[in-house]
């Protein structure tokens, strides 16, 4: 089928008139997402992802710069745009807690709120009000949660999270999920999966009797466990939202259990929909991913490592804060088309984070998303000119490189 490509505001969708019967409609004639090649070799596949904030569509594999709070930590809009990200995350916990969903609703959404031009997604805030773990009481109906901020008392279910995702308005809303611990028994995993599936239903049902165009994604959950992952990955794909997540994953697990709940997971969704990894990843991990099938990836690491000082290159992840970068007047990463490495030299960056300089953190982020952009742009090019695995196997074999790299990785990775 091809793919009918166009833009449209919440504005144009209103005007249509937003009613559970039309929704529907809109949806499927905007074709949320393509797949336009896939690898002879592996799982992988590109293509694309069309959302209503989106000025164009999405190319996939996507990587998703995380605005917890939204902003981007130490990037304005405009960098994390120039960059070519056309989608980025919003955190529904900590926007709730402040400035408040009513206040951004107010501000008529996340989007106009942080003047961010593309798209996003909001997570549930089931993450971290179950990490929250001496604060909260998880029953059926949902999670009592006290604010880290405050003490105060709150209440998240299925329903009340996709109604403050609501206020935020992003394109795309996770179901509100119970992400087991890691490591974890198959017991609790269980239930854990399970009370999953039965919010899932809780969320979409809410959702479908609200009508509005913003997509809901499920999540398959299942820990460490392949028959639970099937299990949870099949239920998911039975509630037929328009992309799944699989979650539960990056959550203290070693990279090849991560890997394999992936593999347990894929086959049991429909392929012509988007999937999801949330939280990951580091390059490896995506790399891997993406050769099983994965689309989406949203993670913390290049923006946190950049403000710690270690950054991502073709070479390997670096410490500049080292003394070898002491009278290292290259750039950070002479392979790295950025425009930090185009200008500014590892030892000023070093510099910099000798003295606690805020410009340190900017530019070491600048040039660590830089580095995602063009990981994630080199994926899809591999994929659609089918040489995905020697694209993968070259990519690592650079990582491995610097000699630092390998120390710091050892443990981390
Ligand atoms: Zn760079």
């Amino acid at each position: 089928m091809p793919t009918i490509v166009y833009h449209l505001s919440w504005e144009d969708v209103n005007a249509l008139g937003t009613t559970a019967e039309t929704v529907p409609g809109i949806l499927s004639a905007m074709t949320v997402f393509s797949v336009t090649h896939r690898s002879s070799q592996t799982g992988a596949r590109c293509g694309f992802l069309t959302l209503p904030h989106a000025p164009e569509p999405i190319p996939t594999p996507v990587f998703m710069p995380v605005g917890t709070r939204g902003t981007v930590k130490a990037m304005t809009q405009e960098e994390v745009w120039e960059l070519g990200f056309r989608l980025i995350l919003g955190n529904t916990y900590h926007l709730y807690l402040r400035p408040g969903h009513e206040l951004v609703r107010q501000a008529g959404g996340l989007h106009t709120f942080i003047a961010w031009d593309g798209a996003m997604l909001t997570d549930s805030g089931g993450f971290q009000v179950f990490s929250l773990e001496e604060l909260r009481k998880i029953t059926e109906e949902g999670v009592k949660f006290k604010s880290h901020l405050d003490g105060t008392e709150h209440f998240f279910s299925p329903e009340r999270s996709i109604e403050v995702q609501y206020a935020l308005g992003a394109d795309i809303l996770m179901a509100f999920d119970e992400c087991p611990p890691y490591p974890c028994t198959e017991e609790a995993t269980r239930a854990a999966t399970e009370r999953t599936h039965r919010w899932l239903e809780r969320c979409k049902t809410y959702h479908d009797a609200q009508g509005t165009a913003q997509l809901l994604f499920g999540i398959a959950q299942g820990g460490t466990y392949e028959g639970l992952r099937a299990e949870s990955a099949q239920f998911v794909a039975s509630m037929d939202t328009p992309g799944i997540a699989v979650g539960g994953v990056s959550v203290g697990e070693p990279p090849d259990m991560m890997q394999a709940a992936v593999g347990w997971s894929l086959p049991h969704l429909p392929p012509h929909k988007p999937r999801y990894l949330m939280g990951v990843g580091t390059p490896r991990d995506i790399l891997d991913a993406v050769a099983q099938g994965i689309d989406m990836f949203d993670c913390v690491l290049p923006t946190r490592l950049g403000r710690n000082g270690t950054l991502y290159t073709t070479r390997g992840r670096l410490n500049i804060k080292g003394s070898r970068y002491t009278d290292d007047f290259g750039p950070v990463d002479p392979n790295c088309p950025c425009r930090v490495c185009r200008r500014y030299s590892a030892a000023y960056i070093r510099h910099l984070y000798k003295c606690d300089e805020i410009l340190a953190s900017r530019l070491a982020t600048y040039h660590n998303l830089a580095h995602y952009a063009q990981l994630m742009q080199g994926i899809r090019e591999a994929i659609a000119a089918d040489r995905y695995e020697e694209f993968r196997r070259q990519t690592l074999a650079g990582y491995e490189e610097l000699a630092d790299a390998a120390s710091i990785t050892a443990g981390a990775e």
